[in-house]
């Protein structure tokens, strides 16, 4: 099966299982997990942070610098398709009580910063408390430069705003710019990213930030119920994930751009976006149902919706030799 609907479907290779079988672990409740402490001392050395906490997934990773950074009252600005907004239960608002404050995001997954200063509220009883900013990048796979991450903090800055960075596909934007992954975390007081999308960890991920913020995104993941004990077996896929993995996604960024070649050559199929790792595109298709089967039964897993509409993801387990076989396998079910 080759398996397009998402980077998170990866599995472990057998040298990720390896490291794994052989990590030395320890109560990470205790502190005494040493593979914990290493990942989490690698990731806050890689993103130039003084501090990590190593949690068990991207949505926890941003509650956790969500609620180190605001309290009861206070409001986190975000964009309105941000993942932090529209894809995490809205955690923030229901355990937080913190208020969300969604502005509208550009076309490069940017915020309208016009918007943004709109929004923020003064000091006064009948508002709540503009916080954080909070940006995404890459979001749908586009990657903000890093001069825009720091004309887009140097204006929350102006505003009193603390900042936050989902950076879920950070190592992708990185990639992408040629540039060291903490350059582009260095405008913003926290970062989450993930070892369990691009770079092939089953699990995991890290907030970094100051000392006395991670240690307060500590106390809230154990709050979570996130705080967890012989975990050095994941963090050392983690690891391995970040020292073998974290160059590679450059293929998964030429694969992608090889396929959307690819579908063009398919009458019918509107591209929308080719970015990173992801294409979001039309497809001819009316029965969405008809067509996951029709391409499920050829071997190849995608989602569409809404008559067609798809995004399709390169990861670790698509391989450059596989993009044909996508590209006439996609012919064949849409013409079925
Ligand atoms: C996937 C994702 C997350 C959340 O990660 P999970 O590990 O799935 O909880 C957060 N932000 C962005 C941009 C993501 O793509």
């Amino acid at each position: 099966m080759i398996d397009l609907r998402s980077d998170t479907v990866t599995r472990p290779t057998d040298a990720m299982r390896a490291a794994m079988a052989s990590a030395e672990v320890g109560d990470d409740v205790f502190g005494d997990d040493p593979t914990v402490l290493a990942l989490e001392a690698h990731t806050s050395e890689l993103l130039g942070k003084a501090a990590a906490v190593f949690v068990s997934s991207g949505t926890q990773s941003n509650l956790c610098g969500l609620l180190a950074h605001c309290g009861r009252g206070d409001e986190y600005i975000v964009g309105d398709h941000a993942h932090t907004y529209w894809y995490e239960a809205g955690g923030a608002a229901v355990l937080g009580s913190i208020q969300p404050q969604p502005v509208r995001m550009l076309d490069d997954g940017s915020l309208d910063l016009e918007h943004v200063a709109e929004v923020v509220k003064p000091d006064d009883p009948h508002f709540a408390r503009s916080k954080l900013l909070t940006l995404e990048n890459t979001h749908d796979g586009k990657v903000q430069t890093v001069a825009r991450m720091h004309e887009s903090a140097a204006f929350g800055r102006s505003r009193g705003l603390a900042m936050h960075l989902d950076g879920a596909r950070l190592w992708n934007a990185a990639a992408a710019l040629e540039v060291e992954p903490a350059e582009l975390c260095a405008p913003f007081d926290s970062v989450s990213v993930c070892l369990s999308k691009g770079l092939g960890a089953p699990i995991g991920s890290v907030l970094v930030g100051s000392t006395e913020l991670i240690q307060e995104a500590r106390k809230w993941r154990k709050m979570l119920g996130g705080a967890m004990r012989q975990v050095g077996v994941l963090a050392a896929a983690g690891r391995h994930a970040l020292d073998h993995h974290r160059e590679r996604v450059v293929d998964d960024h030429a694969n992608a751009a090889a396929l959307a070649e690819g579908l063009g050559s398919i009458a019918g199929v509107e591209i929308q976006s080719v970015a990173t790792n992801m294409i979001f595109a039309k497809l001819p298709v009316a029965d969405d149902a008809a067509f996951m089967e029709a391409t499920s039964a050829r071997g190849l897993l995608m989602r569409t919706y809404n008559g067609g509409h798809t995004r399709m993801v390169t990861h670790l387990d698509v391989a450059a030799g596989d993009i044909d076989t996508i590209v006439s396998t996609l012919a064949e079910a849409i013409n079925v």
